[in-house]
C-alpha cells in the first residue's frame, strides 16, 4: 500500500516527539492565530486593527462573518523537503522544525478556502488544489530501519511500510483543516462550492481527482472555475474527469462542472471574484483574485502594469515570495515581494508560497521591524491561518 507523505511526517513528528520533551510539549499546541500586533496600530483603520485584536484573542470569526483559511501556504515540494530529512552531511534547521506538529514551517502546496457568508448561506470556495508524487525509494523501503540525524542531539529511527509512492496533496490540507475547523467547530466545513484555479501547474490542479470524496459523499458535483488556456491543460492531465463519457458505468470519479472564465470579473454565489492576471515565468500567465478588498496572488515572477489598477484600496495582501534572497524566474523572493508591497501599499500583507529557505519566525522577527521603519504591516502567512474578514 502506498505510504504517504502525512506518514512519514507522521512517523518523523511521533517520534521527535518522544525524542526531545520540549518539542513534544509544543507538538501538543494545536494551531495558533497570528499573532502579529503592530507597534504603531494608529497606521492601521479600526476595521484592520479590529480583525488583528480579535486574532490575538482568539476570538473565531463568528458565524455570520466570512473568514479565509490557509489550506496551504509552502512551494510546491512542500516543507519539510523529504531530501533535508535524509541527507546525512547538512542539517536543514527549517525541516527539523517543521518535522514538529503545530511548527510554522510545515507547509503544504499553496492554497486558501474564502468561506463567504451572505444572507443566503455559507459557501466555502477554494482556490487550488495541488498535488504531485514523488519517489523516495532512495531512503524508504518497505523493511529496512533508517536512521537519520536532525541535529547532535537527536537522532530518529523510520520504519516505514512504503512502497516509495509518496506525494503531498491537497487532499492532506483537507484532512486536516476541514475536520478541525468545520464538523468539530461549527459543522458547516464540509461542503465545496467552487474552485477557482490560479493556473495548471500540478500544485495547484492535481489535488481535482480527490475531489471525488466530496461528489460521492456530500453534494452531487463541484463547479470549477478555470481559465481557457487551463482548461486545455486539464484535458490532457484530467481527461477522465472533464470528458467523462468513456468511463466504464459506475465508476467513481469527480463529478466536476467546469466554467472557463476570462480576465475579467465573474460571480460565484453573490461574491464578486475579479482575475489579477499576473506573468508566473517568462511568457507564462497565472492568475491572482481579488474577493472584496482582499487580493491573492500565489504564482507570480511579474505584474503586468494594468494590474496594479484592480490592486488599489486592498486591505488584505496575499503575495508569492519564494525565498528570503532573491526571485527566482517564476517566483517573487521577498525582496521583490516587498517592493511589490511599497508600491501596491495594502493595509495589511501576508506572504505565501514559502520553500524551506524561509524561516517562520526569524523571517517574521525581521518583517516586524518594517513596521516601525516604514509602516509596513507585512508577515509570513502560515498552514492553518484562520482570519475573520468582511466581504
Ligand atoms: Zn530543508
Ligand atoms: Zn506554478
Amino acid at each position: 500500500m502506498a505510504a504517504t507523505l502525512s506518514f512519514v511526517r507522521s512517523a518523523a513528528c511521533y517520534l521527535v516527539s518522544l525524542s526531545t520533551p520540549r518539542w513534544g510539549s509544543a507538538a501538543a499546541e494545536s494551531p495558533r492565530y497570528f499573532l502579529h500586533l503592530p507597534s504603531r496600530p494608529r497606521l492601521l483603520p479600526r476595521r484592520i486593527y479590529s480583525k488583528i485584536a480579535d486574532a490575538e484573542t482568539k476570538v473565531q470569526a463568528h458565524k455570520g462573518q466570512s473568514e479565509i483559511i490557509f489550506l496551504g501556504t509552502g512551494t510546491s515540494e512542500g516543507i519539510p523537503r523529504v531530501s533535508c530529512l535524509t541527507a546525512e552531511s547538512k542539517i536543514c534547521e527549517v525541516c527539523s522544525k517543521a518535522s514538529v506538529p503545530g511548527d510554522k514551517n510545515n507547509r503544504l502546496n499553496t492554497s486558501i478556502l474564502i468561506c463567504y457568508v451572505n444572507s443566503l448561506g455559507r459557501y466555502n470556495i477554494l482556490v487550488d488544489a495541488g498535488k504531485y508524487e514523488s519517489n523516495t525509494t532512495s531512503f524508504i523501503s518497505n523493511t529496512k530501519m533508517h536512521i537519520f540525524t536532525f541535529s547532535k542531539h537527536i537522532s530518529l529511527c523510520f520504519e516505514l511500510n512504503c512502497d516509495g509512492n509518496c506525494r503531498v496533496f491537497f487532499y492532506h490540507s483537507a484532512l486536516q483543516w476541514f475536520p478541525t475547523y468545520g464538523i468539530l467547530q461549527c459543522s458547516w466545513l464540509r461542503k465545496i462550492d467552487a474552485v477557482i484555479i490560479t493556473h495548471s501547474h500540478a500544485d495547484a490542479i492535481g489535488g481535482l481527482d480527490d475531489l471525488r470524496d466530496w461528489t460521492n459523499n456530500v453534494q452531487p458535483s463541484v463547479p470549477i472555475y478555470v481559465a481557457q488556456r487551463d482548461f486545455e491543460v486539464m484535458k490532457k492531465t484530467h481527461y477522465y474527469i472533464v470528458d467523462t463519457s468513456g468511463l466504464i458505468p459506475g465508476a467513481a470519479v469527480s463529478k466536476l462542472h467546469f466554467n472557463v472564465i476570462k480576465e475579467e470579473p465573474f460571480v460565484i454565489h453573490d461574491l464578486k471574484v475579479t482575475p489579477l492576471p499576473v506573468w508566473h515565468g517568462k511568457g507564462y500567465r497565472s492568475l491572482g483574485f481579488r474577493f472584496g478588498n482582499i487580493c491573492y496572488i500565489s504564482d507570480v515572477s511579474d505584474i503586468p502594469e494594468e494590474t496594479y489598477m484592480l490592486l488599489k484600496d486592498c486591505d488584505l495582501l496575499i503575495l508569492d515570495a519564494l525565498r528570503p534572497d532573491r526571485s527566482s524566474s517564476t517566483h517573487f523572493g521577498l525582496p521583490r515581494a516587498l517592493d511589490e508591497v511599497r508600491k501596491i501599499q495594502p493595509r495589511r500583507t501576508l506572504f505565501t508560497g514559502m520553500m524551506h529557505l524561509m524561516d517562520h519566525e526569524k523571517i517574521n522577527e525581521q518583517l516586524a521591524k518594517l513596521q516601525d521603519s516604514e509602516g509596513l504591516n507585512v508577515q509570513l502567512s502560515y498552514d492553518g491561518l484562520r482570519i475573520p474578514v468582511n466581504l
